[in-house]
């Protein structure tokens, strides 16, 4: 079966990417179809530390107040403790002046912004699994779709991969970057949950660096806290799968999570995900089809500016098709697109992923991470510098405190 009139742009997968793409695109005329295979509201694997810069995002989005009134919990630092117990602080005002970061579950942020697509006048399909791009002549034309109630196709002017790091669509295309990527595999494992009873700092968000990891620990909505933390799998391995004993024996080495987590009680079950690539994939991998958010680039957790980038990159790719949304299914015009697309990306982004690159080594490396924290503890300023390197610091962009 076979929708009728396409949409002028197929959006896949319903993260902050592909609910800021939407949202945007529809604003601005374009008929939108949004589809998501879980059913919302649903737990995401995440350090659920929303950027400051991300506030912005959310008002352009229209969805600033929905997050407050949804419990989040504002953080005005970021605090790094090295696996001895050395620390160095970072405040969310060097990022934007004048706002705080958040603390909220991806459950609750993710469906304000599904909430708002829909509003909007977006078409959102839940429990719609996109099994593989429709392909006619070399191009996109859509999507393959299962549900429960069976296959279907939805064809688009342009379709966008906001799938995650699992590229739903664009893996189609690059078997290759699969093979290497399989190859390159760092062999981490992340896991998350809610807990109650810690005692992280009141408007803190924590990271903890210990051997072949690190964690982040922070408050989110009704008292909560979220803890997230990336271990190696051979860890994982010999302490037989088990997350609380991961957590004891690995990530609590570090002195002050051992502090933080020594009463805390699960309120959540856990999740875990395998890591493997960091860095950028293909932009747009067929004619037709772009990617956005961790489809389009992984960023390493610690700089806390994931959700940032698939929020920034739904803007760029909205921006960039509602200039030509009157032609947006023909030839020239979709290779025009994705060149003009491929170009912002690039100035944008990939001078934070390089230097994200280079700082993963001392994440991972305990006596990296205790002289880099020496080193940067010892001046604001270069501190400053640093933090403001994984980001691109804008403050002329509109702004809001929470505090
Ligand atoms: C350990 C860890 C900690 C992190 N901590 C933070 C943090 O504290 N702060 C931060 O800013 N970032 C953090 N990140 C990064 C952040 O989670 C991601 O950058 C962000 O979720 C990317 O958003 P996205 O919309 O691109 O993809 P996702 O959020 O992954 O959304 C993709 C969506 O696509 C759907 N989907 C997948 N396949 C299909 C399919 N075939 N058909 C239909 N739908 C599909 C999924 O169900 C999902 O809803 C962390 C990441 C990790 C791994």
């Amino acid at each position: 079966m076979s929708s009728a009139k396409p949409f002028d742009v197929a959006v896949v997968g319903a993260g902050p990417a592909g609910t800021s793409a939407a949202i945007r695109l529809a604003q601005n005329g374009a008929r939108v179809l949004l589809l998501e295979e879980k059913k919302f509201p649903r737990a995401k694997l995440c350090g659920e530390f929303i950027s400051p810069e991300c506030i912005g995002h959310f008002q352009q989005l229209g969805v600033m107040g929905q997050m407050l009134s949804a419990g989040a919990n504002s953080l005005r630092e970021t605090v790094f403790y090295s696996a001895r117990g050395h620390q160095v602080a970072v405040p969310s005002e060097w990022f934007t002046s004048g706002a705080t970061a958040l603390g909220l579950s991806r459950s609750e942020m993710d469906q304000r912004l599904l909430e708002r697509a829909r509003a909007v006048g977006v078409t959102v399909l839940e429990g719609a699994h996109a099994a593989g791009p429709i392909i006619e002549n070399d191009f996109v034309r859509g999507v393959k779709v299962k549900t429960s109630a069976g296959a279907t196709e939805y064809r688009a002017g342009l379709t966008i991969d906001a799938t995650g790091r699992t590229r739903a669509l664009a893996r189609h295309f690059d078997p290759e970057s699969q093979r290497q990527s399989s190859k390159r595999r760092r062999g981490l494992v992340a896991f998350k949950a809610h807990l109650e009873n810690t005692r992280v700092a009141s408007g803190a968000c924590e990271i903890y660096f210990y051997g072949g990891g690190y964690g982040g620990l922070s408050e989110i909505e009704h008292g909560l806290s979220n803890l997230c933390f990336i271990v190696s799998a051979n860890d994982v391995r010999r302490l037989g799968s088990d997350p609380d004993r991961v957590l004891r024996e690995v990530v609590m080495k570090n002195s002050r999570a051992a502090e933080t987590l020594e009463q805390a009680r699960l309120s959540s079950a856990w999740l875990s995900v395998s890591l493997d690539s960091f860095g950028r994939r293909m932009l747009t991998p067929a004619n037709g089809l772009l990617t956005i958010g961790d489809a389009a680039s992984f960023i390493d957790p610690f700089t806390g500016s994931g959700m940032l980038m698939a929020l920034e990159s739904g803007q760029v790719v909205a921006d960039t098709i509602a200039s030509q949304l009157g032609s947006v299914g023909d030839a020239p015009t979709v290779e025009l697109i994705a060149k003009q697309y491929e170009r912002e990306y690039i100035r944008r982004f990939d001078s934070r992923l390089r230097v994200s690159g280079l700082l993963r080594r001392a994440a991972f490396v305990p006596h990296l991470a205790e002289a880099a924290i020496l080193i940067f503890g010892a001046s604001a300023h270069l501190r400053r510098k640093l933090a403001r390197a994984t980001r691109r610091a804008n403050d002329s962009q509109s702004t809001a405190s929470i505090s």
